[in-house]
């Protein structure tokens, strides 16, 4: 198995659409052809490689983060993409083999994020904490100093208490999480 050394946590940048899943256009973003953080046609993206023009992204097998927290509904909700034990993630460079990404849907440069979201994000990463056995959370701008991410006005401090006195006192289980905030259904129904 391999062993996490912690938890990498980022925003959406996008502002969260409470009625429907920001997760599946995230989704649909990392696995189609990129351009500027554009989706954009693959004629088009081939077209702009042979031209020798850099920064077109190829598509991704799947969203790149091992799991988003979104409002949708008026209820708070999880969604789990990728599966640290199966597969690389794709959210932090040089700390996706090593590192657990999670990504909270919203642009908190703008605002810090509803307490609801915060509260569920901490239950999260509690249980991973648990689950995983690692007790390291960071926010991505630490390992990208270019960027904001998680966002100026994500309130790190207290989301680091709120993940210490869920850990330690609540110590919720990752099934238990899962079982009350995991969106219903998972991927878009056909
Ligand atoms: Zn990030």
């Amino acid at each position: 198995m391999r062993k996490c050394y912690g938890i990498i946590w980022h925003h959406s940048l996008t502002d969260d659409n409470t009625l429907k899943s920001d997760t599946f256009a995230i989704d649909r973003y990392h696995t189609s052809w990129r351009y500027e953080g554009e989706i954009i046609p693959e004629s088009h993206a081939k077209t702009l490689i042979a031209q020798g023009v850099e920064g077109v992204q190829t598509p991704w097998k799947m969203n790149g983060y091992n799991a988003l927290i979104e409002e949708k509904d008026n209820k708070v909700v999880i969604y789990l993409r990728r599966d640290f034990h199966k597969m690389t993630g794709a959210h932090t460079v040089g700390y996706n083999s090593t590192h657990l990404g999670n990504c909270i849907i919203g642009n908190f440069d703008k605002a810090p994020p509803k307490d609801e979201l915060l509260k569920v994000a901490a239950k999260l990463g509690a249980a991973q904490m648990r689950y995983y056995e690692t007790s390291n959370n960071y926010m991505h701008r630490k390992f990208a100093t270019y960027k904001s991410c998680p966002g100026e006005k994500f309130p790190w401090n207290k989301f680091l208490t709120m993940l210490a006195t869920e850990y330690l006192i609540k110590r919720p289980k990752l099934s238990e999480v899962l079982e009350e905030y995991a969106a219903v259904p998972q991927y878009p129904e056909k």
